[in-house]
Protein backbone atom coordinates (compact mmCIF):
# COMPACT_ATOMS: atom_id res chain seq x y z
CA UNK A 1 0.00 0.00 0.00
CA UNK A 2 1.54 3.16 -1.15
CA UNK A 3 1.19 6.16 1.72
CA UNK A 4 1.32 9.67 1.24
CA UNK A 5 2.16 12.73 3.05
CA UNK A 6 6.14 12.50 2.22
CA UNK A 7 8.44 13.35 -0.78
CA UNK A 8 9.20 9.70 -0.81
CA UNK A 9 6.26 7.19 -1.32
CA UNK A 10 6.35 4.92 1.64
CA UNK A 11 4.85 1.02 0.84
CA UNK A 12 3.98 0.50 4.00
CA UNK A 13 1.09 2.39 5.86
CA UNK A 14 1.18 1.68 9.57
CA UNK A 15 -2.31 0.96 11.61
CA UNK A 16 -4.95 2.74 12.36
CA UNK A 17 -6.33 1.81 15.78
CA UNK A 18 -10.18 1.09 15.34
CA UNK A 19 -12.15 2.08 19.17
CA UNK A 20 -15.71 1.30 17.89
CA UNK A 21 -18.59 3.44 19.90
CA UNK A 22 -21.35 1.48 21.57
CA UNK A 23 -24.29 0.70 20.65
CA UNK A 24 -27.69 -0.70 21.05
CA UNK A 25 -30.51 -2.96 19.40
CA UNK A 26 -31.33 -6.65 18.44
CA UNK A 27 -28.18 -7.62 16.85
CA UNK A 28 -25.74 -6.68 19.84
CA UNK A 29 -27.69 -8.08 21.99
CA UNK A 30 -27.67 -11.43 20.79
CA UNK A 31 -23.94 -10.74 20.27
CA UNK A 32 -24.12 -10.40 23.69
CA UNK A 33 -25.95 -13.67 24.16
CA UNK A 34 -23.73 -15.33 22.03
CA UNK A 35 -20.66 -14.48 23.80
CA UNK A 36 -21.93 -15.19 27.36
CA UNK A 37 -23.06 -18.76 25.97
CA UNK A 38 -19.90 -19.52 23.85
CA UNK A 39 -17.59 -18.18 26.34
CA UNK A 40 -19.55 -19.95 29.58
CA UNK A 41 -19.51 -23.30 27.53
CA UNK A 42 -15.65 -23.07 27.02
CA UNK A 43 -14.80 -21.83 30.56
CA UNK A 44 -16.78 -24.18 32.06
CA UNK A 45 -17.31 -27.56 30.40
CA UNK A 46 -14.17 -29.03 31.26
CA UNK A 47 -15.85 -28.73 35.55
CA UNK A 48 -18.60 -30.75 34.52
CA UNK A 49 -18.70 -33.87 36.39
CA UNK A 50 -20.03 -37.44 34.64
CA UNK A 51 -20.18 -40.96 36.57
CA UNK A 52 -18.05 -43.59 34.63
CA UNK A 53 -17.40 -45.80 37.36
CA UNK A 54 -14.45 -46.45 39.02
CA UNK A 55 -12.11 -47.16 36.41
CA UNK A 56 -12.87 -44.17 34.12
CA UNK A 57 -12.58 -40.56 34.71
CA UNK A 58 -15.36 -38.99 36.13
CA UNK A 59 -14.98 -35.60 33.69
CA UNK A 60 -17.74 -35.16 31.20
CA UNK A 61 -15.49 -33.82 28.61
CA UNK A 62 -11.91 -35.02 28.24
CA UNK A 63 -9.50 -35.49 26.17
CA UNK A 64 -7.13 -38.33 27.57
CA UNK A 65 -4.09 -38.40 25.86
CA UNK A 66 -2.03 -40.91 28.25
CA UNK A 67 -4.91 -43.12 27.22
CA UNK A 68 -5.52 -42.24 23.91
CA UNK A 69 -9.41 -41.54 24.87
CA UNK A 70 -12.03 -38.94 24.69
CA UNK A 71 -14.67 -39.00 26.84
CA UNK A 72 -18.04 -37.10 26.14
CA UNK A 73 -20.59 -37.03 28.31
CA UNK A 74 -22.25 -40.62 27.45
CA UNK A 75 -19.52 -41.28 24.63
CA UNK A 76 -16.16 -42.82 24.77
CA UNK A 77 -14.27 -42.60 21.54
CA UNK A 78 -11.78 -45.10 21.44
CA UNK A 79 -8.14 -44.55 19.02
CA UNK A 80 -9.55 -47.35 16.44
CA UNK A 81 -12.81 -44.95 16.25
CA UNK A 82 -11.44 -42.06 14.94
CA UNK A 83 -13.76 -41.75 12.53
CA UNK A 84 -16.27 -40.41 14.58
CA UNK A 85 -13.80 -37.40 15.23
CA UNK A 86 -13.81 -36.83 11.36
CA UNK A 87 -16.99 -36.90 10.55
CA UNK A 88 -17.73 -34.87 13.18
CA UNK A 89 -15.00 -32.20 11.18
CA UNK A 90 -16.69 -33.22 8.04
CA UNK A 91 -19.86 -32.33 9.66
CA UNK A 92 -18.41 -28.84 11.00
CA UNK A 93 -17.18 -27.77 7.60
CA UNK A 94 -20.53 -28.97 5.83
CA UNK A 95 -21.87 -26.83 8.50
CA UNK A 96 -19.99 -22.93 7.63
CA UNK A 97 -20.61 -24.07 4.25
CA UNK A 98 -24.25 -24.44 4.54
CA UNK A 99 -24.37 -20.89 6.63
CA UNK A 100 -21.85 -19.33 4.66
CA UNK A 101 -23.85 -19.94 1.45
CA UNK A 102 -26.85 -18.63 3.07
CA UNK A 103 -26.28 -16.42 5.56
CA UNK A 104 -22.42 -14.83 4.55
CA UNK A 105 -20.04 -14.86 7.19
CA UNK A 106 -22.25 -15.44 10.09
CA UNK A 107 -19.58 -17.76 11.52
CA UNK A 108 -17.18 -14.41 11.73
CA UNK A 109 -19.82 -12.10 12.93
CA UNK A 110 -20.96 -14.01 15.86
CA UNK A 111 -19.19 -17.33 17.15
CA UNK A 112 -15.48 -17.23 15.32
CA UNK A 113 -13.54 -17.38 19.05
CA UNK A 114 -11.13 -14.48 17.29
CA UNK A 115 -14.34 -12.10 17.34
CA UNK A 116 -15.78 -13.46 20.55
CA UNK A 117 -12.71 -12.53 22.49
CA UNK A 118 -12.29 -9.25 20.69
CA UNK A 119 -15.67 -8.20 21.62
CA UNK A 120 -14.70 -8.94 25.42
CA UNK A 121 -11.43 -6.96 24.87
CA UNK A 122 -13.29 -4.36 23.64
CA UNK A 123 -16.09 -3.94 26.34
CA UNK A 124 -13.07 -4.74 28.72
CA UNK A 125 -11.49 -1.45 27.13
CA UNK A 126 -14.89 0.56 26.85
CA UNK A 127 -15.54 -0.07 30.92
CA UNK A 128 -11.84 1.47 31.92
CA UNK A 129 -11.28 4.04 28.88
CA UNK A 130 -14.65 5.21 28.35
CA UNK A 131 -16.81 5.31 25.18
CA UNK A 132 -14.80 5.37 21.61
CA UNK A 133 -14.25 9.16 21.85
CA UNK A 134 -12.39 9.14 25.29
CA UNK A 135 -10.37 6.01 23.79
CA UNK A 136 -9.52 8.40 20.82
CA UNK A 137 -8.40 11.00 22.95
CA UNK A 138 -6.35 8.79 25.23
CA UNK A 139 -4.80 7.49 22.31
CA UNK A 140 -4.43 10.55 20.33
CA UNK A 141 -2.82 11.97 24.04
CA UNK A 142 0.85 11.70 23.31
CA UNK A 143 2.07 12.20 27.52
CA UNK A 144 1.96 9.72 29.36
CA UNK A 145 0.68 11.27 32.37
CA UNK A 146 -0.44 9.48 36.02
CA UNK A 147 -4.10 9.15 34.18
CA UNK A 148 -2.99 7.49 31.07
CA UNK A 149 -0.72 5.07 32.83
CA UNK A 150 -3.51 4.26 35.47
CA UNK A 151 -5.71 3.31 32.60
CA UNK A 152 -3.73 1.75 30.73
CA UNK A 153 -2.41 -0.94 32.90
CA UNK A 154 -5.60 -1.49 33.88
CA UNK A 155 -6.46 -2.37 30.93
CA UNK A 156 -3.48 -4.74 30.27
CA UNK A 157 -3.96 -6.53 33.55
CA UNK A 158 -7.34 -6.97 33.06
CA UNK A 159 -6.61 -8.34 29.55
CA UNK A 160 -3.92 -10.85 30.71
CA UNK A 161 -6.14 -11.80 33.67
CA UNK A 162 -8.57 -12.60 30.95
CA UNK A 163 -5.92 -14.43 28.13
CA UNK A 164 -4.46 -16.53 31.56
CA UNK A 165 -7.88 -17.97 32.49
CA UNK A 166 -8.73 -18.82 28.41
CA UNK A 167 -5.57 -20.72 28.17
CA UNK A 168 -6.19 -22.38 31.87
CA UNK A 169 -9.74 -23.14 30.78
CA UNK A 170 -7.66 -24.95 27.41
CA UNK A 171 -5.46 -27.57 29.55
CA UNK A 172 -8.12 -28.69 31.70
CA UNK A 173 -9.42 -30.15 28.57
CA UNK A 174 -6.88 -32.51 29.13
CA UNK A 175 -6.39 -33.59 32.38
CA UNK A 176 -8.89 -33.99 35.64
CA UNK A 177 -9.29 -30.27 36.10
CA UNK A 178 -9.62 -30.02 39.92
CA UNK A 179 -6.62 -32.09 40.26
CA UNK A 180 -4.55 -30.25 37.28
CA UNK A 181 -5.99 -26.68 39.31
CA UNK A 182 -4.27 -27.41 42.88
CA UNK A 183 -1.09 -28.54 40.87
CA UNK A 184 -1.13 -25.37 38.69
CA UNK A 185 -1.30 -23.49 41.68
CA UNK A 186 1.29 -25.21 43.91
CA UNK A 187 3.54 -25.07 40.81
CA UNK A 188 3.31 -29.50 40.54
CA UNK A 189 1.90 -29.46 37.42
CA UNK A 190 3.92 -30.52 34.41
CA UNK A 191 5.90 -27.99 32.53
CA UNK A 192 4.21 -28.84 29.27
CA UNK A 193 0.48 -27.08 30.98
CA UNK A 194 2.23 -24.26 32.22
CA UNK A 195 4.18 -23.69 28.62
CA UNK A 196 0.87 -24.38 27.36
CA UNK A 197 -0.95 -21.84 28.98
CA UNK A 198 1.73 -19.58 28.42
CA UNK A 199 1.71 -19.14 24.87
CA UNK A 200 -2.21 -18.92 24.65
CA UNK A 201 -2.08 -16.46 27.30
CA UNK A 202 0.36 -14.55 24.87
CA UNK A 203 -1.47 -15.53 21.79
CA UNK A 204 -4.88 -14.48 23.35
CA UNK A 205 -4.07 -10.83 24.23
CA UNK A 206 -2.28 -10.18 21.48
CA UNK A 207 -5.07 -11.49 18.88
CA UNK A 208 -7.72 -10.50 20.65
CA UNK A 209 -6.31 -7.57 22.64
CA UNK A 210 -3.64 -5.52 19.90
CA UNK A 211 -4.23 -7.06 16.33
CA UNK A 212 -8.26 -7.63 16.41
CA UNK A 213 -9.46 -6.60 13.17
CA UNK A 214 -6.03 -7.72 11.38
CA UNK A 215 -6.56 -11.03 11.90
CA UNK A 216 -9.35 -11.19 10.17
CA UNK A 217 -8.53 -8.88 7.71
CA UNK A 218 -4.81 -10.44 6.82
CA UNK A 219 -4.18 -13.64 8.81
CA UNK A 220 -7.49 -15.47 8.16
CA UNK A 221 -7.92 -17.51 5.04
CA UNK A 222 -11.85 -17.41 5.78
CA UNK A 223 -12.59 -14.22 4.24
CA UNK A 224 -10.49 -15.51 0.75
CA UNK A 225 -12.27 -19.31 1.12
CA UNK A 226 -15.72 -18.00 1.51
CA UNK A 227 -16.53 -16.50 -1.49
CA UNK A 228 -16.42 -19.48 -3.41
CA UNK A 229 -19.54 -20.03 -1.46
CA UNK A 230 -21.54 -17.14 -1.80
CA UNK A 231 -23.41 -16.10 -4.79
CA UNK A 232 -26.36 -13.58 -5.84
CA UNK A 233 -28.64 -14.49 -2.98
CA UNK A 234 -26.74 -14.78 -0.20
CA UNK A 235 -27.71 -12.24 2.63
CA UNK A 236 -25.17 -10.49 3.90
CA UNK A 237 -25.38 -6.94 5.37
CA UNK A 238 -25.78 -4.01 2.76
CA UNK A 239 -26.93 -0.60 2.60
CA UNK A 240 -30.22 0.28 0.13
CA UNK A 241 -27.88 3.26 -1.41
CA UNK A 242 -30.84 3.99 -3.73
CA UNK A 243 -32.61 4.60 -0.75
CA UNK A 244 -29.68 6.74 0.79
CA UNK A 245 -27.70 8.70 -1.61
CA UNK A 246 -27.29 11.35 -1.93
CA UNK A 247 -26.35 11.28 1.51
CA UNK A 248 -25.92 14.56 3.33
CA UNK A 249 -26.62 16.35 6.71
CA UNK A 250 -30.47 17.50 6.52
CA UNK A 251 -30.49 21.38 7.32
CA UNK A 252 -33.24 23.41 6.93
CA UNK A 253 -32.82 25.92 3.74
CA UNK A 254 -29.52 23.47 2.18
CA UNK A 255 -32.09 21.23 -0.08
CA UNK A 256 -32.22 18.71 2.45
CA UNK A 257 -35.48 17.85 0.28
CA UNK A 258 -33.33 16.34 -2.76
CA UNK A 259 -31.49 14.83 0.03
CA UNK A 260 -31.82 10.52 0.38
CA UNK A 261 -32.36 9.15 3.77
CA UNK A 262 -28.79 8.91 4.76
CA UNK A 263 -27.73 11.71 7.18
CA UNK A 264 -24.07 11.09 7.02
CA UNK A 265 -23.61 11.15 10.61
CA UNK A 266 -20.81 8.17 10.71
CA UNK A 267 -22.50 6.25 13.21
CA UNK A 268 -21.86 3.04 11.11
CA UNK A 269 -19.11 3.59 10.45
CA UNK A 270 -18.02 4.59 14.15
CA UNK A 271 -19.30 1.26 15.46
CA UNK A 272 -17.53 -0.93 12.61
CA UNK A 273 -14.99 -3.29 14.38
CA UNK A 274 -13.20 -3.83 11.35
CA UNK A 275 -13.70 0.10 10.52
CA UNK A 276 -15.11 -0.01 6.82
CA UNK A 277 -18.10 1.55 5.42
CA UNK A 278 -20.74 -0.51 4.68
CA UNK A 279 -22.15 2.11 1.91
CA UNK A 280 -19.09 1.64 -0.22
CA UNK A 281 -20.58 -1.79 -0.69
CA UNK A 282 -19.47 -5.32 0.18
CA UNK A 283 -16.53 -5.56 1.02
CA UNK A 284 -13.89 -7.88 2.46
CA UNK A 285 -13.22 -6.91 5.49
CA UNK A 286 -17.06 -6.86 6.60
CA UNK A 287 -17.62 -9.80 9.02
CA UNK A 288 -21.15 -9.28 8.95
CA UNK A 289 -21.32 -8.38 12.31
CA UNK A 290 -25.08 -6.59 11.68
CA UNK A 291 -23.58 -3.90 14.55
CA UNK A 292 -23.81 -1.10 11.67
CA UNK A 293 -27.81 -1.99 11.42
CA UNK A 294 -28.45 -1.41 14.86
CA UNK A 295 -26.29 1.77 14.54
CA UNK A 296 -28.23 3.26 11.79
CA UNK A 297 -31.64 1.62 12.83
CA UNK A 298 -31.46 4.12 15.72
CA UNK A 299 -30.42 6.88 13.37
CA UNK A 300 -33.32 6.16 11.48
CA UNK A 301 -35.71 6.04 14.09
CA UNK A 302 -34.21 9.66 15.68
CA UNK A 303 -34.78 11.13 12.64
CA UNK A 304 -38.79 9.80 12.07
CA UNK A 305 -37.44 7.81 8.43
CA UNK A 306 -38.62 3.46 7.98
CA UNK A 307 -35.78 1.30 9.82
CA UNK A 308 -33.36 -0.84 7.11
CA UNK A 309 -31.21 1.83 5.71
CA UNK A 310 -28.50 -0.78 6.42
CA UNK A 311 -29.77 -4.00 6.57
CA UNK A 312 -29.08 -7.90 5.82
CA UNK A 313 -29.46 -7.97 2.28
CA UNK A 314 -28.68 -10.16 -0.78
CA UNK A 315 -27.15 -8.47 -3.97
CA UNK A 316 -29.88 -10.06 -5.82
CA UNK A 317 -32.57 -7.84 -3.61
CA UNK A 318 -30.30 -4.91 -4.01
CA UNK A 319 -30.75 -5.16 -7.52
CA UNK A 320 -34.45 -5.74 -7.67
CA UNK A 321 -35.19 -3.36 -5.48
CA UNK A 322 -33.30 -0.57 -7.28
CA UNK A 323 -35.43 -1.63 -10.29
CA UNK A 324 -38.48 -1.47 -8.36
CA UNK A 325 -39.40 -4.80 -7.67
CA UNK A 326 -39.68 -6.47 -3.85
CA UNK A 327 -37.61 -8.44 -2.53
CA UNK A 328 -37.59 -11.73 -2.51
CA UNK A 329 -38.84 -13.93 0.74
CA UNK A 330 -36.43 -15.31 3.07
CA UNK A 331 -36.98 -18.81 2.38
CA UNK A 332 -36.09 -18.39 -1.22
CA UNK A 333 -32.56 -17.11 -0.36
CA UNK A 334 -32.44 -20.17 2.18
CA UNK A 335 -33.69 -22.62 0.31
CA UNK A 336 -31.46 -23.24 -2.75
CA UNK A 337 -29.93 -25.99 -4.43
CA UNK A 338 -26.36 -25.14 -3.24
CA UNK A 339 -27.95 -24.98 0.44
CA UNK A 340 -30.27 -28.53 0.15
CA UNK A 341 -27.07 -30.05 -1.05
CA UNK A 342 -25.21 -29.14 1.86
CA UNK A 343 -28.05 -29.75 4.47
CA UNK A 344 -28.43 -33.14 2.64
CA UNK A 345 -24.57 -34.11 2.63
CA UNK A 346 -24.67 -32.96 6.26
CA UNK A 347 -27.41 -34.67 7.73
CA UNK A 348 -26.34 -38.10 5.54
CA UNK A 349 -22.69 -37.84 7.52
CA UNK A 350 -24.95 -37.26 10.61
CA UNK A 351 -26.92 -39.98 10.58
CA UNK A 352 -24.36 -42.20 9.44
CA UNK A 353 -22.63 -40.85 12.95
CA UNK A 354 -25.36 -41.80 14.72
CA UNK A 355 -25.56 -45.36 13.25
CA UNK A 356 -22.16 -46.09 13.66
CA UNK A 357 -22.31 -44.56 17.28
CA UNK A 358 -25.62 -47.16 18.52
CA UNK A 359 -24.43 -50.06 16.81
CA UNK A 360 -21.06 -50.11 17.62
CA UNK A 361 -19.90 -53.47 19.86
CA UNK A 362 -18.99 -53.13 23.47
CA UNK A 363 -16.22 -55.59 22.44
CA UNK A 364 -13.59 -55.29 19.60
CA UNK A 365 -10.25 -57.34 18.37
CA UNK A 366 -7.50 -57.01 15.77
CA UNK A 367 -6.36 -59.61 14.22
CA UNK A 368 -2.15 -59.30 13.21
CA UNK A 369 -1.19 -62.56 11.60
CA UNK A 370 2.58 -62.92 12.52
CA UNK A 371 4.46 -63.41 8.86
CA UNK A 372 7.33 -64.26 9.53
CA UNK A 373 7.14 -67.01 8.97
CA UNK A 374 3.78 -67.37 7.69
CA UNK A 375 4.32 -70.80 9.30
CA UNK A 376 6.27 -73.61 10.73
CA UNK A 377 6.33 -76.67 10.40
CA UNK A 378 6.45 -78.46 13.98
CA UNK A 379 8.99 -81.65 14.13
CA UNK A 380 5.45 -84.15 14.20
CA UNK A 381 3.92 -82.59 11.28
CA UNK A 382 1.98 -79.90 12.35
CA UNK A 383 1.64 -76.78 10.36
CA UNK A 384 0.97 -73.55 13.21
CA UNK A 385 -0.08 -69.97 12.55
CA UNK A 386 0.81 -67.55 14.77
CA UNK A 387 -1.59 -64.77 15.15
CA UNK A 388 -1.03 -61.71 18.12
CA UNK A 389 -4.86 -60.53 18.54
CA UNK A 390 -5.85 -57.44 20.47
CA UNK A 391 -8.75 -58.03 22.54
CA UNK A 392 -10.48 -54.24 23.84
CA UNK A 393 -12.72 -54.32 26.84
CA UNK A 394 -15.05 -51.14 26.87
CA UNK A 395 -16.84 -51.97 30.12
CA UNK A 396 -16.08 -50.30 33.69
CA UNK A 397 -15.11 -53.79 34.77
CA UNK A 398 -12.93 -56.90 34.37
CA UNK A 399 -14.85 -59.26 31.83
CA UNK A 400 -13.69 -62.31 30.69
CA UNK A 401 -13.68 -63.50 26.71
CA UNK A 402 -13.67 -66.94 24.96
CA UNK A 403 -11.92 -67.31 21.89
CA UNK A 404 -13.17 -69.82 18.90
CA UNK A 405 -13.00 -70.14 15.35
CA UNK A 406 -15.43 -70.89 12.70
CA UNK A 407 -12.87 -72.77 10.18
CA UNK A 408 -12.66 -76.57 8.34
CA UNK A 409 -12.44 -79.00 11.07
CA UNK A 410 -8.98 -79.86 10.96
CA UNK A 411 -7.69 -76.59 12.54
CA UNK A 412 -7.32 -76.03 15.82
CA UNK A 413 -7.16 -72.86 18.20
CA UNK A 414 -4.37 -72.69 21.00
CA UNK A 415 -3.97 -69.73 23.24
CA UNK A 416 -0.35 -68.87 24.50
CA UNK A 417 0.06 -69.53 28.47
CA UNK A 418 -3.26 -70.73 28.91
CA UNK A 419 -4.68 -74.32 28.64
CA UNK A 420 -8.32 -72.48 28.09
CA UNK A 421 -9.65 -70.47 25.33
CA UNK A 422 -10.61 -67.43 28.09
CA UNK A 423 -8.71 -64.58 28.11
CA UNK A 424 -9.72 -61.98 31.07
CA UNK A 425 -9.22 -58.50 29.96
CA UNK A 426 -9.03 -55.79 32.74
CA UNK A 427 -11.84 -53.05 32.82
CA UNK A 428 -11.70 -50.26 29.84
CA UNK A 429 -8.42 -51.42 28.34
CA UNK A 430 -6.79 -53.97 26.28
CA UNK A 431 -5.24 -57.12 26.21
CA UNK A 432 -2.53 -58.50 23.57
CA UNK A 433 -3.00 -62.33 22.95
CA UNK A 434 -0.75 -64.88 21.31
CA UNK A 435 -3.44 -67.22 19.29
CA UNK A 436 -1.63 -70.64 18.23
CA UNK A 437 -3.90 -72.22 15.17
CA UNK A 438 -2.92 -75.65 13.57
CA UNK A 439 -3.71 -78.39 11.40
CA UNK A 440 -2.31 -81.73 12.82
CA UNK A 441 -0.87 -84.24 11.19
CA UNK A 442 -2.91 -86.90 10.11
CA UNK A 443 -6.10 -84.71 9.78
CA UNK A 444 -7.89 -84.11 6.11
CA UNK A 445 -5.98 -81.98 4.75
CA UNK A 446 -6.71 -77.66 4.03
CA UNK A 447 -7.41 -77.43 0.48
CA UNK A 448 -5.19 -74.77 -0.03
CA UNK A 449 -2.32 -72.54 0.86
CA UNK A 450 -4.42 -70.20 2.05
CA UNK A 451 -7.80 -71.00 3.96
CA UNK A 452 -9.92 -68.56 5.06
CA UNK A 453 -11.14 -68.49 8.97
CA UNK A 454 -13.15 -66.63 11.28
CA UNK A 455 -11.98 -66.04 14.62
CA UNK A 456 -14.96 -65.16 16.80
CA UNK A 457 -14.70 -63.65 20.09
CA UNK A 458 -17.54 -64.12 23.21
CA UNK A 459 -18.46 -61.79 26.21
CA UNK A 460 -19.00 -64.16 28.78
CA UNK A 461 -21.12 -61.47 30.83
CA UNK A 462 -22.92 -60.49 28.18
CA UNK A 463 -22.91 -62.81 25.52
CA UNK A 464 -22.00 -59.98 23.03
CA UNK A 465 -19.91 -61.59 20.22
CA UNK A 466 -17.76 -60.20 17.40
CA UNK A 467 -15.40 -61.73 14.93
CA UNK A 468 -12.41 -60.52 12.60
CA UNK A 469 -11.34 -62.63 9.15
CA UNK A 470 -8.00 -63.81 8.58
CA UNK A 471 -6.31 -66.82 6.49
CA UNK A 472 -4.21 -69.69 7.52
CA UNK A 473 -1.21 -70.54 5.42
CA UNK A 474 0.12 -73.80 4.59
CA UNK A 475 -1.61 -77.23 3.88
CA UNK A 476 -2.25 -79.84 6.03
CA UNK A 477 -0.82 -83.44 5.94
CA UNK A 478 -2.83 -86.15 5.33
S1 LIG B 1 -19.69 -3.13 7.92
FE1 LIG B 1 -21.28 -3.55 9.42
S2 LIG B 1 -21.58 -5.76 9.34
FE2 LIG B 1 -19.63 -5.31 8.33
S3 LIG B 1 -18.10 -5.54 9.92
FE3 LIG B 1 -18.67 -3.36 9.86
S4 LIG B 1 -20.30 -3.17 11.37
FE4 LIG B 1 -20.07 -5.34 10.96
S1 LIG C 1 -25.69 5.34 10.16
FE1 LIG C 1 -27.17 5.40 8.50
S2 LIG C 1 -27.55 7.58 8.27
FE2 LIG C 1 -25.68 7.46 9.44
S3 LIG C 1 -24.05 7.49 7.90
FE3 LIG C 1 -24.54 5.34 8.24
S4 LIG C 1 -26.03 4.86 6.66
FE4 LIG C 1 -25.96 7.11 6.81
Amino acid sequence: MLSSGSDTPQLYAAREPIFPRRVKGKFRNLKWIIMAVTLGIYYLTPWIRWDRGAYLPDQAVLVDLANRRFFFFMIEIWPHEFYFIAGLLIMAGLGLFLFTSALGRVWCGYTCPQTVWTDLFILVERWIEGDRNARLRLHRQKKWDFRKWRLRITKWITWVLIAVATGGAWVFYFADAPTLLVNLVTLNAHPVAYTTIAILTATTFVFGGLMREQVCIYMCPWPRIQAAMMDEDTITVGYRDWRGEPRGKHRKGEGAENLGDCIDCMACVNVCPVGIDIRDGQQMECITCALCIDACDDVMERIGKPRGLVDYLSLADEQAEREGQAAKPIWRHVLRPRTILYTSLWSIVGIALVFALFLRSEIDMTVSPVRNPTFVTLSDGTIRNIYDVRLRNKHGEAREFRMSLTSPDVLRIQLEGTERLVVTVPPDSTTLQRVYISARPGSAPVASDRTELRLWVEDLASTDRAYRDTVFNGKGTP
